[in-house]
């Protein structure tokens, strides 16, 4: 039998110091201040003198000021893909998250380095499941006597060690988009799936996609004994969804829903899947960030919205389309923190250091984690 008991990976609030955990915080180089009135200039001079040797991408959930200098935009699979398109560029700046600069490492070539402006942008909720929690858990599924019919499957936002292991285990990646197909393909392989690191998506997809009961899935917390569930839990489950979530969808309430539909007669409320079971439930439509985008541009002159995902792009949305009536769904959730760590003056910090030849903050892959990585990511695009 195993016992999980791994560090988490920040300290909690108000339990002490750790001086360690601002790693990456320092920048190599000066940070320009933030005040300083030349940043837009700069950037667009460091840009312009690099020329198609630098690829700047840009996530959704990103800021304007750095999504003006965004040479694509898009989620973090399309952008990752979107730099493998484009082998000539030998800098390929992502401006997102660490996990997503992490795959489009994966993705692209050799001689391509990829570039996080601030390396302390992080993913809580990939932070949520580290690779030595997720081999714990593997063992007290063996344990159970369980592990030969789970087929792993992880989410996008997940760091590349855990797309390793799924790539090991005969598993799949999955986006916002596809989880469905993901799933139907693993019940076709096992039949039962282990879901990382979003119970939110693992739920929302099995219960309203593929007709599951609530009951069909059991939480893998990887801060309790076995998880926190019985060997007997574990052989009736067919779902197995790790207890992650993300901080900024996972704030959104059923509350948040019935307020607004008072308040706002006629109301469509729109959110991403990773929003908790209770609100998707109480939504009018689902989806993710890209379906997102296109229901609001396709929506009629005058309808009005209350959208459920990160703040930059409602606002973005609501900028964009000033004939509808789009408003972000919860009052008191606020932006994505670790996303808002890329801002103007690292975007420019990194673009003057490259075009002085200078090339910081890479983010690399080791070359076993990302052969398997590349398995599970390679599954996802076979997916029928
Ligand atoms: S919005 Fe959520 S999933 Fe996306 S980077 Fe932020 S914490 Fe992670």
């Amino acid at each position: 039998m195993t016992t999980p008991t791994r560090d988490l990976p920040l300290l909690l609030l108000g339990s002490g110091a750790d001086p360690a955990s601002e790693r990456g915080v320092d920048c190599p180089g000066e940070l320009p201040p933030a005040s300083d009135p030349a940043l837009v200039e700069r950037a667009r001079a460091a840009k312009a003198a690099l020329g198609d040797k630098v690829f700047v991408l840009g996530h959704h959930y990103q800021r304007d000021e750095v999504i003006q200098f965004a040479d694509v935009t898009g989620d973090s699979f399309k952008l990752a893909r979107k730099a493998a398109a484009r082998p000539e560029a030998p800098y390929v700046v992502f401006c997102g998250v660490h996990f997503m600069a992490e795959s489009a490492d994966i993705l692209t070539a050799p001689h391509q380095q990829v570039i996080l402006p601030d390396l302390a942008a992080g993913c809580s909720m990939a932070d949520m499941a580290t690779f030595d929690q997720v081999e714990e858990c593997w063992e007290v599924l063996e344990d159970a006597g369980v592990a030969d019919d789970v087929v792993p499957v992880t989410y996008m936002n997940s760091s590349a060690d855990i797309k390793a292991f799924v790539g090991r285990h005969g598993g799949v990646v999955c986006t916002s988009s596809n989880a469905k197909r993901a799933l139907e393909w693993a019940y076709a392989k096992g039949s039962k799936v282990l879901f990382l690191p979003d119970q939110h998506l693992g739920r929302n997809t099995a219960v309203l996609q593929m007709g599951f009961s609530l009951d069909d899935c059991v939480v893998y917390s990887p801060h309790r004994r076995e998880g926190g569930l019985t060997p007997r839990q574990l052989q009736d489950a067919k779902m197995i969804l790790w207890r992650g979530h993300c901080s900024v969808h996972g704030r959104f309430t059923r509350e948040s829903v019935d307020e607004v539909r008072e308040r706002v007669p006629g109301v469509n409320v729109l959110v991403h899947p990773e929003c908790r079971h209770e609100v998707v439930t109480a939504a009018d439509r689902i989806g993710s960030t890209e379906y997102i985008i296109k229901t609001i541009e396709a929506a009629e002159p005058g309808s009005a919205w209350a959208v459920g995902t990160e703040l930059n792009l409602v606002r973005r949305l609501a900028n964009a389309h000033p004939d509808k009536n789009v408003m972000f769904l919860d009052k008191t959730v606020c932006y994505c923190s670790t996303m808002n760590r890329i801002d103007l003056p690292h975007l420019v910090l990194s673009l003057e250091s490259l075009a002085r030849g200078e090339v910081e903050n890479v983010i690399s892959v080791d070359e076993e984690t990302a052969h398997y990585a590349r398995v599970a990511l390679d599954q996802m695009l076979a997916l029928p």
